[in-house]
C-alpha cells in the first residue's frame, strides 16, 4: 500500500484536504499520514474543521506558528523533515500557498520524496504576497501539479514549465468537491442563521497581510464596511490576526463582527447571504458555488476567470470603488451555471494520479 503524508498547517487547507482524505479512506489503497505544522492553532480555526469535516487526526502536530516568515518556514522545515526521514513516504502532498506548503515541499524534495501540489499553478503576480513565493517556489520543486483552472496552466506554460519533468493535470478545484459534499447536510449541523437573526445580509472576511498590516488601509477597508452596513447588514466572522490588530489600534467597527466559524456555518452563511465581500482566496470561489456575486477587497486575484464571467469585482481598498463595485452588483442576476472549477471530482482524480504513479 502507498503511503503518503499530508502536510496541512491552515484552516483553508484543513478544508482542501478534508475533500481529497475523504477519497483516499474510501478506496482503502492508501495509507494516509498527516502532519498538523500548527500554523493555524485555536479550535475555531482547526479542531472545528478535522471535528466536522472528518479529517483523519494528525499523526504529527509541529506546534509551530505566531512566528515571523523565516522562523516559521524554517523550523517546519526541520519538524517536516525529522518526520519524513521516520515515515519514508512515497508522496508528499502540499496544498495551496502557505509557509506549510512550502516548507512540506522543500523538506520532501531534498530527501527525492516526490510531491504532489493540490491547487497548483495560481499566480496573482504580486511578489510582495508571501502566498505568491510559497506558490512559485512549491510548484518548481512539485513532482505532480495538480491545477484547477485553465488560466493556471497558461501561468505555469509562460513559466517554462514545458520544459520542466513536471508532471501537470488539470483536476479541477478541490474545494468545489468540499463545497458540494459538505453543502448536502450543512442544513443538519448549523443553526447560525437563526441564531443570528440574518435575513437580508453581506458576508465579509478580511485577514490577508496586504490589508491588515497598514492601519491606513484598514481604516479604509472598515470605512467601506461600515456604509453597506447602514444599507445592507454586513457580517465579519473575523480572523484572530485581524481582531488583533483592531484591539491593539482600537479601531472600531459599525458592523457585525463574530468569531471565526466553522465550514457548515460558512456554508449556511454563503447559501443565505446577498453578496460576498472579502480577501480570502478561497471564499471568492465559494461565492461563485453558492451562486453569489464577489467583491474582492484585494488589488489582484488568481481566480480571473471570476472577473472575466463578471461574477466578482476586484477593488483593492478603494472605497469608492468598494461602493461601486457594491451598487452594481446589488440588484443584478447572473447565471452562474458555467463549469469553471469541475465536476467535483477534482479529489478523485488526485487519488487516481497518485495511485498510479
Ligand atoms: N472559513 C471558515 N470560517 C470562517 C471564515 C472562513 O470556515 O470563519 C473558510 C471559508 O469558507 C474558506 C476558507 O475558510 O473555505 C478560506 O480560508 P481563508 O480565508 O482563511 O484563507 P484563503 O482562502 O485566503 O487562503
Amino acid at each position: 500500500m502507498k503511503k503518503i503524508v499530508t502536510i496541512i498547517g491552515a484552516r483553508p487547507q484543513f478544508i482542501k484536504a478534508a475533500a481529497v482524505s475523504r477519497v483516499m479512506q474510501k478506496t482503502k489503497l492508501l495509507n494516509e499520514i498527516i502532519i498538523h505544522t500548527g500554523q493555524h492553532f485555536d479550535d475555531n480555526m482547526s479542531e472545528i474543521f478535522f471535528r466536522e469535516m472528518e479529517i483523519p487526526k494528525p499523526t504529527y502536530n509541529l506546534n509551530i506558528n505566531g512566528l515571523s516568515h523565516g522562523a516559521m518556514t524554517g523550523q517546519m522545515l526541520e519538524g517536516i523533515e525529522r518526520i519524513l526521514m521516520q515515515e519514508k513516504p512515497d508522496w508528499v502532498m502540499v496544498y495551496g500557498d502557505t509557509n506549510s506548503t512550502l516548507a512540506g515541499a522543500l523538506a520532501a524534495s531534498k530527501l527525492h520524496i516526490k510531491v504532489a501540489h493540490v491547487e497548483a499553478g495560481l499566480r496573482s503576480f504580486n511578489y510582495k504576497m508571501p502566498e505568491e513565493i510559497n506558490r512559485i517556489l512549491t510548484d518548481r520543486i512539485s513532482t505532480i501539479l495538480f491545477v484547477p483552472t485553465d488560466s493556471a496552466i497558461k501561468n505555469l506554460e509562460a513559466e517554462g514549465y514545458k520544459n520542466f519533468p513536471t508532471l501537470i493535470i488539470k483536476n479541477g478545484d478541490v474545494m468545489q468537491d468540499a463545497a458540494m459534499y459538505y453543502a448536502k447536510t450543512s442544513e443538519q449541523h448549523s443553526k447560525i442563521i437563526s441564531q443570528l437573526g440574518l435575513e437580508k445580509f453581506v458576508l465579509a472576511t478580511l485577514h490577508r497581510e496586504e490589508n491588515t498590516n497598514d492601519i491606513n488601509v484598514l481604516q479604509r477597508l472598515l470605512n467601506a464596511l461600515n456604509k453597506i452596513n447602514a444599507e445592507i447588514p454586513v457580517v465579519v466572522p473575523l480572523h484572530p490576526r485581524t481582531k488583533k490588530i483592531l484591539t491593539q489600534h482600537n479601531l472600531k467597527a459599525e458592523f457585525k463582527i463574530i468569531d471565526p466559524v466553522g465550514y457548515f456555518d460558512m456554508i449556511e452563511m454563503l447559501k443565505h447571504c446577498s453578496l460576498v465581500m472579502t480577501d480570502s482566496g478561497g471564499l471568492q470561489k465559494e461565492a461563485f458555488f453558492f451562486q453569489k456575486h464577489c467583491i474582492t477587497l484585494r488589488e489582484q486575484t488568481e481566480w480571473v476567470e471570476l472577473v472575466e464571467h463578471d461574477f466578482n469585482k476586484v477593488v483593492g481598498s478603494d472605497e469608492e470603488k468598494i461602493k461601486n463595485a457594491f451598487e452594481y452588483f446589488r440588484n443584478k442576476k447572473s447565471d452562474f451555471n458555467i463549469n469553471l472549477y469541475g465536476n467535483g471530482i477534482a479529489s478523485e482524480i488526485i487519488v487516481e494520479t497518485l495511485l498510479k504513479n
